[in-house]
């Protein structure tokens, strides 16, 4: 997909399984069940959708989970990676060692697995080799400070081993990382989750992360319970999505299992997702 000067391409690093209660907070499941079907174990199919952006340098924007997970917890999550982030560089025409920028939206295992992987020898070493790494100064401390809330999401062994091989670039703040490319925080979901702005021969793309993870994930009080700060998701969310219908920004939905990017719509006082053609 081309946004002005630059290439977006969606890639997928395979499939995972989270509760469906878990992601859509206090969302009743008679409600959210019609919008996502769960499985036996009431589990909901998830992407882990990387974005490439391609323009003045090559960046990937988030990179799933890898697959450095053992097995019993690779069981647990329900990993499908037949589809993985191997396969879909190689499809959308880029090498690990062609991404000069790898952008973090936050450090949670599903979007920063995939930052390192094993070697030959079974250590773990960066994925990227040739790319500086941006990371929010505060994710990193969050993600290297865990507590008993978030732990279970945050593994050193996706980030630690970057800042060892000196790869690792902190961002402060809502700033420019590429030109046309600028993080924003949103907080909620983690205090310092962000999301990406994509601005290019006016249009503006928005790579959605977490905040807004599935297009069932639209209307402003379905938040995942997972976050940290769900007040703040919710004021966040209102203003998005006044401001993403008003401006039709082209969203990319991280997890979606179906629709990789589209515009929110409102009508009458009902939101819904029309998908991106491409
Ligand atoms: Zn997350």
């Amino acid at each position: 997909m081309i946004l002005g000067d630059l290439e977006l391409t969606p890639l997928l690093d395979g499939y995972l399984r989270l509760d469906g209660g878990a992601l859509f907070g206090v969302v009743p499941k008679t409600l959210w069940e019609k919008r996502a079907a769960a499985d036996e174990r009431n589990r909901i199919t998830m992407a882990m959708r990387p974005l490439l952006v391609r323009g003045p340098q090559v960046m990937i924007i988030d990179a799933g989970a890898g697959d450095k997970m053992d097995e019993k917890s690779a069981a647990i999550y329900g990993f499908d990676r037949a589809e993985n982030l191997d396969v879909t560089m190689a499809r959308a025409g880029v090498r690990a060692d062609e991404i000069e920028i790898v952008l973090a939206s936050h450090l949670h295992f599903d979007h920063a697995g995939g930052f390192t992987a094993r070697d030959a020898s079974g250590a773990v070493v960066p994925r990227f080799p040739r790319a500086r790494y941006l990371v929010n100064r505060g994710e990193w401390d969050d993600a290297t400070h865990p507590h008993e809330r978030n732990r279970a999401s945050y593994f050193a062994e996706n980030y630690v081993p970057l800042q060892e091989a000196g790869l690792v670039d902190f961002t402060d703040g809502d700033v420019e990382v590429m030109p046309g490319v600028r993080v924003r925080r949103t907080g909620g979901h983690t205090r310092c989750h962000q999301i990406v702005y994509i601005e290019s021969g006016g249009k503006t793309a928005v790579f959605a992360a977490d905040v807004m993870p599935t297009t069932a994930h639209v209307d402003v009080p379905w938040i995942m319970a997972y976050d940290l700060f769900p007040m703040e998701t919710l004021d966040f969310k209102r203003a998005f999505v006044k401001e993403a219908v008003e401006r039709e920004y082209l969203i990319f939905f991280e997890h979606d299992p179906a629709v990789a990017a589209g515009y929110i719509r409102q009508k009458d006082k009902r939101l819904y997702v029309e998908p991106a053609g491409w």
